[in-house]
């Protein structure tokens, strides 16, 4: 990777590793075959589709036949939370938090367009959805309606990690009082293989929740393949139909190729996760550290701090800087390191308002974006103390030239509430 400006925007997406890279090339030249012929060619590729499965479940719990391969994250959410609600009926509610990515908070919003009852979840100021507020979202829905419970499992802004083992023994056992099923989803793109895995499953291995989203660009495969996760018994709707292909629940030609570079990510982030968050989560400390020294009263960690391994992503920090504008920080800081100043899914309201608040900030009452500039920094696998040391200087240095500067959004704020 090129080192100037610094990669520092791991939760964006994570730069493809070569292992995966060299495990997927000879399924797009080498061998070829449609998994699902049966002669030579299609039991070879088939052969390689199992592995993978094979692998995505030693990764994330559970068996290979509780995986369905998808095109990412974004699908794994709908197919999860739509698949869902339709097959529990449409009475089905939903319960989620306003933190959430949007591929979950859009899809509530169409499931609430079709008549699904949707109760929002509180957050506190970590931005970690409340346990009281879900057992009130639940008591508030009708004895023996289903429900879907949405949460994910770290945030992709500020690294909050969600209580998800509590929330499943509350879901559970409303489950049995209400005489209805509460099934508990989670997106764990940014989490699997960052948080504990005893943070998220049983004691027989599998994720606690019954349905899990993953995507391949957050664990150093290629964009485009992610899976989804389906409990055995869990009632899904298939949302795609063709050739009945991953037992009718997605069909469509057999993505090998994707799958064997998921397959290869997830083995590699099975073998070397744990090692590999507490380096990461090391540097993320030492980053702050320089940054709060650097910085004096200026600096705010937005998000669980200080961190621990089940309170916060070892990738993640998010800080708002207090008096320097955003505009010109992005202008100072652009030459020395690839940051993002919100989520960087929401280019199309960047490309309106560069530095919106985001909603994830908003919702744990962080700064307002016209007094402070908020940073998200992403760390991963290829992050390096020289890299971290730099990246330091330069944002202490912003703040020191910039503090105070005024900024042309402090400007405009006050020209709209004159007018
Ligand atoms: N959920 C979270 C938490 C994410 O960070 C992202 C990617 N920014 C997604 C879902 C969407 O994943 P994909 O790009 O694989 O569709």
């Amino acid at each position: 990777m090129s080192s100037t400006p610094v990669y520092m925007d791991y939760q964006a997406t994570t730069p493809g590793d070569e292992r995966v890279e060299a495990a997927m090339r000879p399924w797009f030249s080498a061998y070829t075959g449609n998994a699902s012929s049966t002669h030579a060619h299609g039991r070879a590729a088939m052969a390689a589709w199992e592995e993978s499965l094979r692998r995505i479940a030693s990764f994330v719990g559970g068996s290979p036949d509780d995986y369905v391969v998808t095109s990412g994250a974004t699908e794994s959410n709908n197919l999860a939370i739509i698949g869902a609600c339709t097959a529990l009926g449409p009475r089905s509610a939903v319960i989620c938090s306003p933190t959430e990515h949007e591929s979950v908070l859009r899809v509530v919003d169409a499931l609430r367009g079709r008549g699904h009852a949707v109760r929002w979840l509180e957050v506190d100021r970590d931005g970690s959805p409340s346990l009281p507020s879900l057992r009130r979202r639940i008591s508030e829905v009708p004895h023996g309606v289903p429900i879907v419970v949405s949460v994910m499992l770290a945030n992709n802004e500020i690294g909050t990690v969600a209580p998800i083992r509590a929330m499943f023994d509350v879901a559970r056992s409303a489950a049995s009082r209400r005489g209805a099923k509460v099934l508990l989803h989670t997106d764990a793109s940014q989490g699997a293989g960052r948080v504990p895995d005893d943070a998220w499953h049983g004691e027989d291995g599998r994720p606690l929740a019954d349905l899990v989203s993953i995507s391949g660009h957050k664990i150093y495969a290629p964009v485009g393949v992610g899976a989804l996760y389906i409990a055995p018994g869990t009632p899904l709707a298939a949302r795609q139909y063709g050739g009945g292909q991953q037992g009718g629940r997605r069909s469509g030609t057999l993505p090998v190729a994707l799958a064997v570079g998921l397959g290869e990510a997830c083995e590699i982030m099975r073998r070397e996760g744990p090692a590999e968050s507490e380096r990461v989560g090391a540097l993320r400390d030492m980053l702050a550290e320089l940054l709060m020294a650097g910085s004096d009263d200026a600096l705010t960690v937005n998000g669980s701090w200080p961190p621990t391994p089940y309170t916060r992503s070892p990738a993640n920090l998010n800080i708002s800087l207090e008096g320097v504008c955003p505009i010109a920080l992005a202008r100072y800081l652009g030459p020395v390191v690839s940051y993002s100043s919100a989520s960087a899914c929401s280019a199309g309201d960047a490309a309106v308002d560069p530095f919106k608040q985001s909603y994830v900030l908003r919702a744990i009452r962080a700064l307002e974006p016209q007094s402070a500039a908020s940073v998200r920094l992403g760390l991963g696998r290829w992050t390096t103390e020289r890299e971290v040391l730099v990246v330091a200087e330069a944002i202490s240095s912003a703040v020191r030239e910039l503090r105070g500067m005024g900024c042309p959004l402090e400007q405009r704020r006050r020209t709209e509430s004159d007018g």
